[in-house]
C-alpha cells in the first residue's frame, strides 16, 4: 500500500470511530431516558409537561440521528472519490495564483457545506422547535441569518489562511510561529469587539434602562467589588424563547448581556443570581484562561502541521495531484480528529470545573436560592434532559448536569 493510501484509510478510521463514539453516546442518552428523576429536581416539570420533554428529546435524537448517519456517508463519498483533490485541480486550473487559488476552494468548501446543512436547520428550527413552541425566527430572518454566517465565516477564514499561506510562501516551515502571533492577535481582537462587530449583524443590543433590574445589578456588582456600567439586553426572543445571559470581552470592552428572553422567564433576584455566576467566571479569570488555552493549542497544531505541510502525501491522501496547501490542511485536520476525541472530554472536564467555581462563587455572596430556582425555571422552559447519560456528561458537557449544580450550589452556601 502506499503512503497517501494508508492515509487515507486511517482517515477513513478515524471518521468511522468518531461516528460510532458519537452514535454509542446518543444510544447511551436515550436508554438513560426512563432512569428516575434525582430528588433535588422532583417537581419540575408536571407530567404532562414531562411527557412533552420526553418528545421533543426524541424528536432532536431522531434529527440528529438522520445528520449523523448523512454527513458520515457524505464524507466517506467526498474521501472515497477523492472530491478533494478534484476541487482543488478545478480551482487551479482557473488560475495560477496561489492564493486566488485557495480562496476559490476556500468559497466553494464554505458553500457546500451551508448548502449541505441547510435542510437539517431548517427542520430544527421550523419543524421541532416549533412544534414545541420555542421558534421565535421568521423566514426572513432564518435565509438572512444564514447568508450574513455564511458570509462572515467565509471572509475570516479566507482571511486567515490566506495570511497563513502567505507567511509559508514568506518564511516556509518557520511560518508557524507567524502564524500563531497573527492568531494571538485575531483571537485578542475578536474578544474585545466581538459585540461590536459581529453580534449586531445578527441581534440588537440595547443599554439596559435605568431603573429597579439595573440598581439591583449595579448593587451586586459593586458588591463583587467591580464597575460594570456596560449592562446590554440583546434580543434573543427574535431567535428562539430560550433565555441566556453572558459577560463578553475583557478590560474596558467588558459588558454584561442579558437577553431579554431572560429578562420574561426570570425575577430580579434570579437575573442577579445568574450574574452572580458570571461574575464568577469573570473573576476567576476564565475567558482570559479560555483564550489563552485557545491559542496555546494553535500553535501546537500549527507546529505539527509546520513539519507535514510540505509532504506531497498528505494531499495526495485527497486525491490531490499537485502540492496543495489547503488540501494538506484538510488532511491534517482529519487526521487529528482521534486527538479530538480525547481532549474534548478533557476541555469539557475543566469547562465543567470553572462552572462549579462560578456557582461556588455567586454562593458564597449568598445567591445560591435563587440561582437555583433560576436555572430550575431555565431547564424547564427549554425542556431540558433531567437525566443525561453519565457518559454523556463526561464527553459532551461543558455545564455539570442541574442535579449536580443544585447539590454543589447548597453545599457551597452552607
Ligand atoms: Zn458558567
Amino acid at each position: 500500500m502506499s503512503t497517501p493510501a494508508i492515509l487515507l484509510a486511517l482517515i477513513i478510521a478515524f471518521v468511522t470511530l468518531e461516528f460510532v463514539l458519537s452514535s454509542v453516546l446518543s444510544w447511551l442518552n436515550t436508554r438513560w431516558m426512563t432512569h428516575p428523576i434525582p430528588d433535588v429536581l422532583q417537581g419540575l416539570y408536571d407530567e404532562e409537561r414531562y411527557s412533552r420533554q420526553q418528545a421533543y428529546m426524541r424528536a432532536n435524537k431522531r434529527a440528529a440521528l438522520v445528520e449523523r448517519c448523512f454527513s458520515y456517508v457524505l464524507t466517506l463519498v467526498i474521501l472515497l472519490l477523492g472530491l478533494y483533490g478534484w476541487l482543488d485541480g478545478l480551482c487551479k486550473s482557473w488560475t495560477s495564483v496561489p492564493l486566488l487559488q485557495m480562496l476559490l476552494f476556500l468559497v466553494i468548501f464554505n458553500l457546500f457545506n451551508t448548502i449541505i446543512a441547510l435542510p437539517f436547520s431548517y427542520y430544527a428550527v421550523f419543524v421541532i422547535e416549533e412544534r414545541f413552541g420555542f421558534n421565535r425566527t421568521t423566514h426572513k430572518t432564518f435565509w438572512l441569518d444564514t447568508i450574513k454566517s455564511f458570509v462572515v465565516s467565509t471572509i475570516l477564514t479566507a482571511l486567515l489562511l490566506g495570511i497563513a499561506l502567505w507567511l509559508y510562501q514568506v518564511f516556509g516551515q518557520q511560518f508557524w510561529i507567524w502564524a500563531t502571533l497573527a492568531i494571538a492577535v485575531f483571537v485578542v481582537f475578536m474578544n474585545l469587539f466581538y459585540s461590536n462587530l459581529i453580534v449586531p449583524l445578527f441581534n440588537k443590543q440595547t443599554p439596559l434602562p435605568a431603573g429597579e433590574l439595573r440598581d439591583s445589578i449595579e448593587r451586586a456588582v459593586a458588591q463583587f467589588g467591580s464597575t460594570f456600567s456596560d449592562i446590554y439586553v440583546i434580543d434573543g426572543s427574535k431567535h428562539s424563547t430560550k433565555a441566556n445571559a453572558y459577560f463578553t470581552g475583557f478590560g474596558p470592552k467588558k459588558r454584561i448581556v442579558l437577553y431579554d428572553t431572560l429578562m420574561q422567564q426570570m425575577t430580579n433576584d434570579e437575573i442577579v443570581a445568574v450574574l452572580a455566576h458570571e461574575f464568577g467566571h469573570y473573576k476567576h479569570g476564565d475567558t482570559f484562561r479560555n483564550m489563552i488555552v485557545t491559542i496555546v493549542t494553535l500553535a501546537v497544531n500549527l507546529f505539527i502541521f509546520s513539519l507535514l505541510v510540505g509532504n506531497p502525501d498528505l494531499p495526495a491522501a485527497l486525491g490531490g495531484t499537485a502540492p496543495s496547501f489547503i488540501l494538506a490542511l484538510v488532511a491534517f485536520s482529519l487526521l487529528l480528529t482521534p486527538i479530538d476525541i480525547l481532549l474534548t472530554p478533557l476541555a469539557n472536564a475543566l469547562s465543567r470545573r470553572a462552572e462549579y467555581r462560578a456557582d461556588a462563587f455567586a454562593a458564597q455572596h449568598g445567591h445560591a436560592e435563587p440561582l437555583i430556582s433560576g436555572l430550575k425555571k431555565l431547564a424547564a422552559n427549554n425542556l431540558s434532559n433531567l437525566t443525561p447519560h453519565p457518559w454523556v456528561v463526561r464527553f459532551n458537557y461543558s455545564h455539570p448536569t442541574l442535579a449536580q449544580r443544585i447539590v454543589a450550589l447548597r453545599n457551597a452556601s452552607q
